[in-house]
């Protein structure tokens, strides 16, 4: 047998694990220790120290991040935005120029349109499936692309081989944030992005009890950002680096029954006649169905979907749900639900959500590992007293 499982469940178990196992555990133990005694390490990187992200638990999690999505290294982070706001510093020098998606993140969108800003840096946002918005946007200090897998909360699909060519082409660093289909249903490295970047917290962990945040890439970039992230001090703390790690050797059982139970759902909505619309990339009709085919081997646990009876209605319908939790994030083993306009999204103008076509009485589901029946039957008498 060669040294590398071929397939993606055996490296969610086995990837990066350390060998010889320490103290013959089978599973890493925690190292809560903020400091190790010194072995000579000539270099402040080098040093042993929990900030520094080099104790066994992260060097563990590195090594088997790194092998789910086929890059040469990874890092993990205190949380998602941890490794966004890192990647970013990291690959952007004051004066250079960003593009990127229209529809991104809310903390990601703060983050480049405020932080950034004040630090010297420039932005423009991109329609992820229009290449002549791209080439209009491009300037000679634009540095780094940035993109969505599957954009929130619409679920949209961008052309992503497309930009990921269109970086390459223009010496731009591709940053793609992966957390919604997991590197279960979506590797980016393999299709040409640079660095992809998670929310931990989400399906990775999957349990909803950490935050935490990842980036993998190759060994140049990983470098470069862990520098810049033993300066910045948004390191993983041990017994989460753990909890993390724990939950990752499930991912793939949970997703693809997350995969399962949000097209179930997904159909049943769509058949049902209280529902305006949903929007699933697993659904034929959905606008980028065709490329979510090609790009994913499943279509994520995430869906949203807008009722006929505007917000009253969709309030009603959250009130009278008994399985889904009204609470905001996403990924974990039940499932959540929010109303973005009020949630995620009230930062933006009602009009600003009219032009993203966010409505009012558009509801984000994401879909847990209940029973799908159970799902069901409960989304059926919430929508009837709705
Ligand atoms: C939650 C989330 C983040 C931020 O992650 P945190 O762990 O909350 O910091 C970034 N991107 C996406 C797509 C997310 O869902």
């Amino acid at each position: 047998m060669s040294d590398k499982p071929q397939r993606l469940e055996t490296d969610l178990v086995h990837a990066g694990e350390p060998r010889p196992r320490i103290e013959g555990a089978v599973t890493l133990p925690i190292f809560q220790s903020s400091t190790f005694e010194f072995g000579g390490e000539s270099e402040y990187d080098h040093i042993r120290y929990l900030r520094l992200s080099n104790t066994p638990n992260h060097q563990a999690l590195h090594r088997k991040l790194a092998a789910l999505e086929g890059g040469q290294a990874a890092l993990v982070s205190a949380s998602g935005m941890a490794a966004i706001a890192t990647t970013l510093l990291a690959c952007l020098d004051a004066g250079d120029h960003l593009l990127a998606q229209d529809c991104l993140y809310g903390g990601t969108h703060g983050l480049i349109t405020g932080e950034m800003v004040r630090l010297g840096l420039s932005y423009d946002f991109i329609r992820g499936d229009d290449p002549d918005s791209w080439r209009r946007c491009l300037k000679p200090n634009t540095r780094v692309l940035y993109v969505e897998s599957i954009t929130n909360p619409l679920m949209q699909v961008a052309d992503l081989e497309a930009l990921a060519r269109f970086a390459r082409e223009h010496g731009l660093i591709s940053v793609i944030d992966n957390t919604f289909p997991t590197p279960v249903n979506f590797r980016p490295l393999e299709w040409g992005f640079d660095l992809s970047v998670h929310s931990g917290t989400k399906y990775l962990n999957g349990h909803s009890d950490i935050v935490a945040g990842a980036v993998i890439g190759s060994r140049g970039h990983i470098r470069k950002i862990h520098h810049t992230a033993n300066h910045l001090g948004g390191s993983l703390d041990s017994h989460a680096a753990f909890l993390l790690h724990r939950g990752i050797k499930t991912l793939a059982l949970r997703v693809e029954a997350q995969n399962r139970g949000a097209l179930r759902l997904a159909e049943f909505l769509q058949a049902h006649p209280g529902v305006a619309r949903v929007n699933y990339p697993g659904l034929k009709d959905h606008p980028d169905h065709q490329r979510a085919c090609r790009l994913f081997s499943g279509f994520g646990g995430m869906l949203s979907f807008e009722l006929h009876g505007g917000t009253e209605a969709a309030e009603r319908f959250l009130k009278a749900l008994r399985l889904p939790v009204n609470a905001p994030s996403l990924g974990g083993v039940e499932s959540l639900v929010t109303r973005p306009a009020a949630t995620s999204h009230v930062g933006l103008s009602r009009e600003e959500r009219r032009r993203a076509g966010i409505s009012e009485s558009l509801i984000r589901l994401s879909v847990g590992l209940e029973a799908p029946d159970d799902l069901i039957r409960d989304l059926e008498s919430a929508l009837e007293a709705a």
